[in-house]
């Protein structure tokens, strides 16, 4: 799961990072408006935490652009503002839900969790795919049939996490660097390969059939038997 934050203060953008590292999320901040509806535009977010009150482009401004835009990420606003009147406003402009600050890092997590199955992902801690099972809390991969279980690194667990969530879909290099590595991020090509070999090698020790197949110039996908092949 990939979080954006949009929120000019530091203090609180940093204190959003850590509760959500805690939780695993990974977690982008960005800290006004303008760059905010362009983070949100790539739509590689799983959610978007919004303030309203920001610089260059605010809360509303942004939310607007982004629905217009056709991006459907499910957006939490975040305002300091306790008029009903700004939390109707940001609802019919298209956010999904609405928090007045100060709350509690429970209350945000829940409601994370909330607009991201609206979204029609399930947050589960189990994740299956052919005969394998992957349990997020714990980052172990396991083999339905083969009864062995291995840990994985954090990037390799993104990556399954992905491969899994989207059955029959080919992800490319750049797709994945982006989505696993982050936005900003500067790894190549090498840094993909390197990791893909690593799950496969994890795959065949704990005796699935699941393969992680190359498409030349495509990319990758996963495939498995009893699952989607094309
Ligand atoms: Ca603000």
């Amino acid at each position: 799961m990939r979080i954006l934050i949009i929120e000019d203060e530091k203090r609180l953008s940093d204190a959003l990072i850590e509760i959500l590292a805690e939780q695993k999320y990974m977690a982008d901040a960005v800290y006004n408006g303008k760059d905010g509806l362009e983070y949100a535009k790539s739509g590689i977010y799983d959610c978007i935490i919004l303030d309203v009150m920001l610089p260059q482009m605010n809360g509303f401004d942004v939310i607007c652009s982004l629905r217009e835009s056709g991006v459907a990420t499910p957006v939490l606003m975040l305002t300091a503002r306790e008029a009903v009147s700004d939390k109707v406003k940001g609802l019919d402009l298209g956010a999904d839900d609405y928090m007045t600050k100060p709350f509690s890092p429970e209350e945000l997590l829940a409601r994370i969790r909330v607009i991201s199955r609206r979204q029609g992902e399930l947050i589960l801690d189990k994740m299956c795919f052919g005969d394998i099972v992957f349990t997020i809390s714990t980052s172990e991969l396991s083999c339905v049939s083969g009864g062995k279980s291995i840990r994985l690194n954090f990037k390799e667990s993104e990556l399954i996490r992905l491969f899994i969530s989207r059955p029959g879909i080919i992800f490319s290099k750049e797709e994945l660097i982006t989505k696993v590595w982050g936005y900003d991020s500067d790894a190549g090509d090498n840094n993909v390969e390197a990791y893909i070999s690593f799950l496969r090698k994890k795959l065949h020790f704990v005796g699935s059939k699941c393969e992680i197949i190359a498409l030349k110039k495509l990319g990758y996908r996963l495939e498995g038997e009893n699952a989607f092949k094309a």
